[in-house]
């Protein structure tokens, strides 16, 4: 068994690879490097280097490592910016899945587990989401992966493909020290370069529905995240009963004001926040349910909010003394 994972030098997809590679699995993983780092992959896992639009190149990987299955992290991720950059964000997040989904049809890999995300439901009006909630994407990033999850399905009626989708609520931490989310957009990125350089973080909206009035989220440590990757490619391989989607959520709410103080806590700054407007498209609060992953996905919060704190500022200050 070979799994493929697309997106494998990306801050989650570099976790999935190397919990795949702790439980025995060989991987390969391809990558454009459009976000990810090759330093992120561990010595020994065979890399190739390109776009999933190249449906020449996809098909080369999956036959010349023998894939049996593939985990598809590759996409353009930035809810917010995806609202400047429909097309771009169409063509990696759905033409990007439809070519892979080809390659795998002609190769003959009926297995995928697919990123998918809480931005699917938009602004739920609910307290906690089950994957039953409605979908209400607000961003082109949450239609384009709502749509990765019909495709998916559809190709499973028509060709027998094994899918799951697994719906990410807040990821952060690190399971590593030389792996972290070097993204431009999220919180703990953006709060950790502003302590790093000296600025005040920004808290973006605080007359938001909420106790304190920050928005409220789901954060899972990315280390929990990907055993459940591990565990949806092992039920694949064993031929067991998936659900067609999953949401990978705490059922537990904590307020941007609440990690402000976590992280306060966690590094000894004592550092002040700036209130800056709302950023659009932001939902109050969205907190999921995940049962269903537990019951199936070995999905357990094995890390406190603590730990994630910890382990991201241990990983993202090492980086900038390194
Ligand atoms: N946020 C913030 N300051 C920042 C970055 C993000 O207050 O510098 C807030 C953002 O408005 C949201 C929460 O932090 O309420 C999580 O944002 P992130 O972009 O990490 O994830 P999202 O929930 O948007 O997927």
């Amino acid at each position: 068994m070979t799994w493929l994972v697309t997106g494998g030098a990306g801050y989650i997809g570099a976790h999935v690879v190397r919990a795949l590679v702790d439980r025995g699995i060989d991987v390969v993983v391809l990558d454009d490097l459009s976000s990810g780092h090759d330093s992120f992959l561990p010595a020994g896992v065979p890399f190739v280097q390109g776009n999933i639009l190249d449906g020449d190149l996809v098909a080369s990987a999956l036959r010349d490592h023998a894939v049996t299955g593939v985990v598809h992290v590759a996409g353009f991720k930035y809810a917010g910016v995806s609202v400047q950059r429909p097309l771009h964000t169409y063509a990696q997040n759905v033409t990007g899945t439809l070519v892979l989904l080809q390659a795998m049809a002609e190769v003959g890999v009926s297995r995928i587990v697919f990123s998918s995300s809480a931005a699917v439901y938009g602004t739920p009006d609910t307290e906690l989401v089950t994957e039953a909630t409605a979908k209400n994407p607000q961003s082109p990033y949450g239609e384009s992966k709502l749509i990765g999850e019909w495709i998916l399905a559809d190709q499973g009626v028509a060709s027998g493909l094994a899918h799951t989708s697994l719906r990410y609520f807040n990821v952060v931490g690190s399971g590593y020290e030389d792996v972290y989310d070097t993204s431009p957009h999220n919180l703990f990125p953006l709060l950790f370069d502003a302590l790093l350089d000296g600025r005040s973080p920004k808290i973006f909206g605080d007359d938001y529905p909420t106790p304190d009035g920050t928005c409220v989220r789901d954060y899972v440590h990315v280390s929990d995240l990907a055993t459940s990757h591990v565990a949806a490619a092992q039920r694949l391989d064993a031929g067991e009963p998936v659900e067609p989607v999953y949401n990978l959520g705490s059922g537990e709410g904590v307020s941007v004001g609440e990690i402000m103080t976590a992280v306060r806590d966690s590094t000894g700054i004592d550092f002040t926040p700036e209130v800056a407007p709302r950023r659009p498209g932001d939902p109050a609060r969205i907190v999921a349910s995940g049962e269903l992953a537990a019951r199936d996905l070995d999905w357990v919060m094995r890390h406190s909010l603590a730990d994630m704190v910890d382990s991201a500022w241990r990983a993202r200050s090492d980086a900038t003394r390194r």
